[in-house]
């Protein structure tokens, strides 16, 4: 099973990839936690990132398809793997295209979790209001609408990428995360079934 999670920041692209990880047996391949590990260890690709995601920006796609290709090609991937926040632009899915045709992979799914952004950030905000003291609600709702700006302009067209590839299957990430589960299960036991599944635009 290799499978794509694409979505917005709060999107539960994270706890859904858990959730495959431990159902498919499975690797995650979080790109940013690999980022962080190599701004932790003093890598020359931390070197070159750490400043980069400092400021919310991101990280250039050269050095994005360095890291991925590398990591495809360690042996635990072997299973499958579920890409969590790779790709974010369309130039490393193109990449991602390239380097899976070398290998002589294909992907089996690419989902999409769709949110409400409004929704989102009204729900971020309350749990912030209802959190007062430990986190401030404005900064918290800044923050998330900026790095909902930087998925708007560069990671949504991703999305149109995959839709015109054919490849793209949406899920309402709005729903209960179990919910969200079922209907992510459900679309991976259509896979390779994709006429009944295609994403509807
Ligand atoms: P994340 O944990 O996925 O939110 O990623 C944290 C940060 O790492 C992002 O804000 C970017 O600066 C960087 N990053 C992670 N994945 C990518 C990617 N595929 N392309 C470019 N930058 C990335």
């Amino acid at each position: 099973m290799r499978l794509i999670l694409l979505g917005p920041p709060g999107a539960g692209k994270g706890t859904q990839a858990q959730r495959l990880v431990s159902r498919y047996g499975i690797v995650q391949l979080s790109t940013g936690d690999m980022l962080r590990a190599a701004v932790k260890a003093g890598t020359t690709v931390g070197k070159a990132a750490g400043a980069i995601m400092d400021r919310g920006e991101l990280v250039p796609d050269d050095i994005m398809m360095q890291v991925i290709s590398e990591r495809l090609d360690q042996a635990d991937t072997t299973n499958g793997f579920v890409l969590d926040g790779f790709p974010r632009t369309v130039a490393q899915a193109e990449g991602l295209d390239r380097l899976l045709a070398d290998k002589r992979l294909d992907l089996d799914a690419v989902v999409e979790l769709v949110v409400d952004e409004e929704a989102l950030l009204a729900r971020i905000e309350g749990r912030a209001r209802e959190n007062a003291g430990a986190v401030r609600a404005d900064d918290n709702a800044e923050t998330l609408k900026k790095r909902l700006a930087v998925y708007r302009q560069q990671t949504a067209p991703v999305a149109a990428y995959y839709r015109s590839t054919g490849q793209l299957q949406t899920v309402d990430g709005m729903l209960p995360i179990d919910e969200v589960s079922r209907q992510i299960d459900g679309l991976l036991a259509g896979a390779g079934r994709e006429e009944f599944h295609q994403a509807s635009g």
